[in-house]
């Protein structure tokens, strides 16, 4: 099973795909966690990708398809895996199909989390305050609201490419 979590900066993504994570033992696949992790190491992507985080845009497609065709390719994946966090470009949607299309495979669903923008503002908010000195340096309101501007303009139009393919049922 090849799940996609798809919504908003805020959403609980995250969380709902480690709940699927835990009871379906499908793999967790956050690209933000990915990134993080690089900045974190000190390596040449983490020094490339942090400016770009921290304001909030999005890291090249080129990085990102290379990062999860790499990353599905591992054994811990063999059972499925659910993204969270990609794709976030009709370009990266494009790039997923085409990978999974090499081994005759495709995405068997899309989970849409829909949230009202006060909310996610009050939701990025608590994670910052609970996160502390940990807080990451785009929870923020300011930031925020770039990230919503940038899935306005470029990751909310993958979805029609979704649901053309097969009518979900809401
Ligand atoms: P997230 O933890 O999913 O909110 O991602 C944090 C940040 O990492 C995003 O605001 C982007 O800068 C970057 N990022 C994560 N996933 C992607 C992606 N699929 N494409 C481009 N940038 C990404």
């Amino acid at each position: 099973m090849k799940l996609i979590m798809f919504g908003p900066p805020g959403a609980g993504k995250g969380t709902q795909a480690a709940r699927l994570e835990e009871r379906y033992g499908l793999k967790q696949l956050s690209t933000g966690d990915m990134l993080r992790a690089a900045v974190a190491s000190g390596s040449d992507l983490g020094k490339e990708v942090k400016a770009v985080i921290d304001s909030g845009d999005l890291v090249s497609d080129d990085i990102m398809v290379r990062m999860i065709e790499a990353r599905i390719a591992e054994a811990d994946c063999a059972k499925g895996f659910i993204l969270d966090g990609f794709p976030r470009t009709e370009a990266q949607a494009e790039a997923l199909d085409q990978m999974l299309a090499k081994t005759g495979e495709q995405i068997d669903a899309v989970v849409v989390m829909e949230v009202d923008e006060d909310e996610l503002f009050k939701r990025i908010e608590n994670r910052a305050k609970e996160a502390g000195d940990s807080a990451r340096a785009d929870d923020n309101a300011e930031t925020l609201r770039k990230r919503l501007g940038v899935y306005k303009n470029e990751t909310a139009p993958v979805l029609p490419f979704y649901e053309a393919r097969a009518p979900a049922e809401r």
